[in-house]
């Protein structure tokens, strides 16, 4: 079958209405679920054998996340589905007016490689909320989630509905030809423009989940020791490849040797004296980004880690004081487990720094001062935002994800991505009385005066 028929015969299906029906999206949703649970130990696997990923990160970031969104989902959609009444204004009464969600037809789903089976099911989980088909096209450069998606969700899942394409450039290009209804990139902007382009083609819209530089900034009031664990954390869980990582910290040059101390100590509580050696710490993806982020290592002087394994696609968290500015290290995502610390003489001067450059996916501040909280909230735009803490927004499934400009356009996750996926249709029905004679035609000089 070609990409062509793939989508007419789920274009059919749509159009039968069967996707429409919640019975049929709750089971679609149950399924997901059950299709991580029982093959739990072939996605882990799976999740080691592409990123080294250590199980018990993969379970918390991929597959019990998959759980846990399906659950919230199923539980609310019946309400997220229901019309939403809005006033109806004089001129058009008697009337009703109400906004119907409805299905938008056949999404396809391009997922990146850091998160390979996260960043495939969780849109999933939204377009089915939402009621639609979906051609699912995981990562080429996670080749074992990617075949172990292909041969599990044909077995749990309506493949009248869905299907998934595996491949790289070719088949995505290709697919990117046939007229969806809606497209779900995740990855780089660069990509995000050559699948937002070829969307203009046929009027689809789009969600795109890019990149970019997170900032951090970090204030003399900041407990020191638990924005250091928090921050560690967030930045060397899966090897630096979130995209919602801290890519880069802003601090006074005074905080800069504690701060060292106390992430020090953090690397060596989680991943102990030989971190190659440990059980807790990843891999990257593959050799071609493990000498690009090697590559950055000459920006700066390194206060800590620096030792790299090319062939065991291995790289020490490492921390960067001061590099060069206009060095790839701070103009490029870093994408990986070096972090650069830059001082900052004021809060003034962090804030500036982060708006001359591109609106970042996240932003973070870690402080006790109350004012200079609201006014970072009010001032630094980001997709997303946390004071005190990196990335555990995600972990909360009311809140939409997203970027802005450079970052994404649209958000998923819970209602969010059940509105992404849905046509907010406007409805106004009205009965048979007669109207108010102003409306019609002719619009003589007395009407007009009413
Ligand atoms: P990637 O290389 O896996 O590419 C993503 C997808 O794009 C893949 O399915 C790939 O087949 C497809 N693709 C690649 N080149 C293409 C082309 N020329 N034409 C059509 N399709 C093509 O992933 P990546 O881009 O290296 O991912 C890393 C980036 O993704 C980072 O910038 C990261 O911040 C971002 N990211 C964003 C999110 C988010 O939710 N916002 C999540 C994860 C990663």
């Amino acid at each position: 079958m070609n990409f062509e028929q793939q989508v007419n015969g789920h274009r059919c299906y749509f159009n039968s209405q069967v996707p429409h029906d919640l019975k049929w999206r709750k089971q679609q949703l149950l399924q997901i679920k059950k299709l991580v649970e029982e093959n739990e130990q072939a996605c882990l696997d799976a999740l080691e054998q592409d990123l080294g990923k250590p199980a018990v990160e993969a379970w918390i970031t991929e597959v019990s996340y998959i759980s846990g969104d399906v659950d919230h989902v199923v539980k609310r959609i019946d309400k997220w589905a229901k019309k939403r009444k809005v006033r109806t204004p004089i001129v058009a009464q008697p009337g009703r007016s109400y906004i119907q969600p409805e299905p938008q037809g056949t999404v396809l789903i391009i997922g990146a490689w850091n998160y390979p089976l996260q960043l495939v099911l969780a849109p999933l989980v939204a377009v089915i909320s939402a009621g639609n088909c979906a051609i699912l096209k995981p990562s080429e450069l996670a080749p074992a989630t990617s075949a172990l998606l292909a041969k599990l969700v044909p077995q749990y899942l309506d493949t009248s509905a869905f299907s998934v394409v595996e491949g790289g450039v070719e088949e995505t290009t290709k697919l990117l030809a046939q007229p969806f209804d809606h497209i779900m990139y995740t990855g780089n902007g660069q990509v995000g423009r050559i699948v937002m382009t070829a969307a203009a083609k046929h009027l689809t819209p789009v969600t795109l989940e890019l990149g970019g530089k997170s900032p951090v900034y970090i204030d003399q009031s900041a407990d020191l020791e638990i924005t250091a664990q928090r921050l560690a954390w967030g930045k060397w869980m899966n090897a630096g490849q979130t995209c919602i990582a801290p890519d880069y910290i802003l601090t006074d040059k005074s905080l800069i040797p504690p701060l060292v101390t106390a992430l020090k100590k953090q690397i060596k509580q989680m991943f102990g004296e030989d971190i190659k050696a440990s059980p807790s710490y990843g891999r990257i993806v593959n050799q071609r980004h493990t000498k690009r982020i090697a590559s950055y290592l000459s920006s700066g002087e390194i206060a800590f880690g620096g030792t790299t394994d090319i062939d065991a696609k291995y790289i020490e968290p490492t921390l960067i004081i001061d590099p060069a500015l206009d060095s790839p290290l701070m103009t490029d995502e870093i994408f990986g487990p070096i972090l650069p610390i830059i001082s900052i003489e004021s809060f003034a001067q962090a804030k500036q720094f982060i708006k001359e450059r591109d609106k970042p996916l996240s932003s973070y501040i870690f402080t006790k001062d109350k004012a200079q909280t609201d006014n970072w909230i009010s001032e630094i735009s980001s997709g997303n935002q946390c004071v005190n803490d990196v990335i555990m927004f995600n972990a909360v499934p009311d809140l939409p994800f997203g970027g802005v400009g450079p970052s994404g356009i649209g958000q998923y996750s819970g209602k969010a991505g059940f509105d992404n996926f849905s046509h907010l249709k406007s409805v106004l029905t009205r009965p048979f009385l007669k109207d108010l004679p102003v409306r019609f035609a002719p619009y003589t000089q007395l009407k007009f005066k009413l």
